[in-house]
């Protein structure tokens, strides 16, 4: 089985504050991974290493085996770690072609990666008319126009309805079910217990259990994702 991504005791300080504390663990090719943990407990800063936009402390990751360099390596992977941004009055469309020319990636896939997401039938409407769960997938159909090999969303149905939030969580399993590795982070234990294979549970930037999102029993979740204590040293 094909690992996309490898973390080897990953470190990251924020002054004396450890948000990401020696944490390890590998994600494999067409699995749905959750990180999952409260406010404050390293999920985004986690998210920021991987991805190049935070300089880690110590420890290692890895990306594709270790064959690809984080910038190559960062070509095969569609991530949305803040709120959708987009030019408010150009249409969907246009903004996806825009999206296009700066990656230089043809416009082929424009239309069916907006029908991935719902958004085909209002692909003519300006950016600005879209509810906020419209711009989320939006955003979703951005990050994969280039048949990304993983897709990363951190927090992805925050400040969302009811309605969006269930939206947005199927589209994100047909996506995974169409082969694309995921890896999403949330404080929300009922959207990784929903729409994830498996799960890394952190607290305070340590890792308190990975494994199996079928193996966690409830009672696990309630009570270690309730407890709340400082990861100051
Ligand atoms: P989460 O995404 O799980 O809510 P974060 O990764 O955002 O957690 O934050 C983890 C810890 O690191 C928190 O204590 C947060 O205050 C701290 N932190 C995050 N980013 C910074 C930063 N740029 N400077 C200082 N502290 C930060
Ligand atoms: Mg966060």
């Amino acid at each position: 089985m094909e690992t996309i991504l490898s973390l080897n005791k990953l470190h990251k300080k924020f002054g004396s504050i450890h948000a990401v504390n020696d944490l390890s663990f590998d994600i494999q090719k067409g699995n749905v991974y959750g990180i999952l943990g409260p406010n404050g407990s390293g999920k985004s800063t986690t998210l920021g290493i991987i991805l190049n936009v935070v300089n880690k402390s110590s420890g290692s990751f890895s990306w594709f085996d270790g064959k690809l360099s984080t910038h190559e390596a960062l070509k095969k992977v569609g991530a949305i770690i803040e709120r959708p941004n987009f030019y408010p009055y150009m249409t969907a469309t246009q903004n996806l072609e825009l999206v296009c020319r700066i990656k230089e990636i043809s416009f082929d896939k424009i239309d069916e990666k907006l029908k991935e997401v719902n958004l085909y039938e209002r692909r003519n409407s300006k950016f600005k008319t879209y509810s906020l769960g419209m711009k989320q997938r939006l955003a979703i159909a951005s990050a994969l126009l280039n048949n990304p090999e993983i897709l990363i969303l951190d927090e992805p149905t925050n400040g969302l309805d009811p309605q969006g939030i269930h939206e947005i969580r199927s589209i994100i399993k047909n996506i995974a079910a169409n082969g694309t590795t995921i890896l999403l982070a949330s404080h929300l234990l009922d959207e990784v217990e929903k729409v994830c294979t498996h799960v890394v549970v952190i607290r305070n930037g340590i890792k308190l259990y990975s494994g199996r999102v079928d193996e966690i029993t409830s009672s696990f979740g309630v009570i270690e994702l309730s407890t709340t204590s400082s990861n100051k040293e």
